[in-house]
């Protein structure tokens, strides 16, 4: 009979509960483990699937949880920015497939672990603004012209806020991947091995840039930058962006192009966000709403990113 505490950390390992339980247990790394951690990377970063290898059963959970702690030390080791975010991605998705199916006390369990304080209102739920702009995904559903605040809180359908679950998770798992100088040196070796091993298999990042003429605001210049370094952008750097690209006068095709360069790049998803914003021709952001988003890098001397000319940034 599976337990049913222990299959919770199987299948959120990225969760406090599950981190203190697998600290307290003795590790013993075998080749079987070793072999399915390097899987479960090459899975992740090239198809954005996490391949399961067990089935759940009680002497193998624990074992599901090494293989996941053995694949971010390997993902570390890689230390490169877009294959992090890519296996974080899958790891977010992975985990999204078990809350869809999940009971309500695991659920408000897994979101107490991520601190996102949804109320429930009826069949809808509510989350407090400033963690709804920290945890929303980018699509237009999203934005938050589409969305009813009230008394500080957005409100949301059940899919929604599992979507937003799952940012939060995919957040969590990037940012808490291991630095590679801390992999703990007795797996240090191994781990290096199966990163050299692995790497060749990987699909590399091809970024594809679009020329700009004319001056870039500084603030849409570190997007572009990001971008080009297969970074992933928030929901509102990439809403911003993207509005931004359409007033300059891009086309579809080159604001595709660009977004193309996202670790989590869905042509037909952003096809469809591009198209919207384009439908919609939204205003550009004012530098004062780009502050609150937390999007201004300098005080360039302009009121609006669209109106920028470079001899007014006073920082040059
Ligand atoms: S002042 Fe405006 S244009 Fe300049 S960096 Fe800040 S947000 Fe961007």
């Amino acid at each position: 009979m599976v337990d049913n505490v222990i299959l919770f950390y199987a299948k959120y390992p990225f969760t406090q509960y599950a981190k203190d339980y697998i600290s307290s247990k003795e590790i013993v790394i075998t080749q079987k483990v070793i072999e399915s951690a390097e899987e479960r990377v090459i899975e992740s970063i090239t198809n954005n699937i996490v391949p399961k290898f067990i089935e759940f059963v009680d002497e193998t959970i624990e074992q599901e949880l090494i293989i996941y702690a053995i694949s971010r030390m390997i993902v570390s080791a890689l230390d490169n920015k877009y294959f992090s975010a890519k296996y974080a991605v899958a790891e977010s998705k992975r985990a999204r497939e078990y809350i869809e199916k999940e009971n309500e006390t695991n659920i408000h369990k897994l979101v107490k672990d991520l601190e996102l304080n949804f109320e429930k209102e009826g069949n809808y739920f509510l989350l407090p603004f400033a963690k709804y702009l920290k945890n929303s995904p980018g699509s237009p559903e999203y934005f938050l012209i589409n969305k009813e605040l009230s008394n500080g809180k957005i409100r949301l359908t059940k899919s929604e806020k599992n979507r937003i679950i799952e940012e939060k998770i995919r957040q969590r798992v990037e940012k808490t991947l291991p630095k590679k100088q801390k992999i703990p040196e007795v797996y240090k070796l191994q781990i290096e091995n199966s990163a050299l091993k692995i790497e060749p298999l990987l699909p590399k990042p091809k970024t594809k840039e679009v020329n700009f003429s004319g001056d870039i605001a500084p603030c849409m210049k570190l997007l572009l930058d990001d971008l080009y370094q297969n970074k992933n952008l928030s929901h509102h750097a990439r809403w911003s962006l993207a509005i931004y690209l359409h007033k300059i006068g891009k086309s579809k095709e080159e604001i595709l192009n660009i977004f193309s360069n996202s670790p989590d790049f869905n042509l037909n998803i952003t096809e469809y966000q591009v198209e919207y914003i384009i439908s919609k021709d939204y205003s550009m952001p004012s530098c004062t709403t780009l502050k609150t988003y937390g999007l201004c890098i300098t005080e360039c001397g302009c009121f609006n990113p669209i109106k920028y000319i470079k001899r007014f940034d006073k920082n040059e």
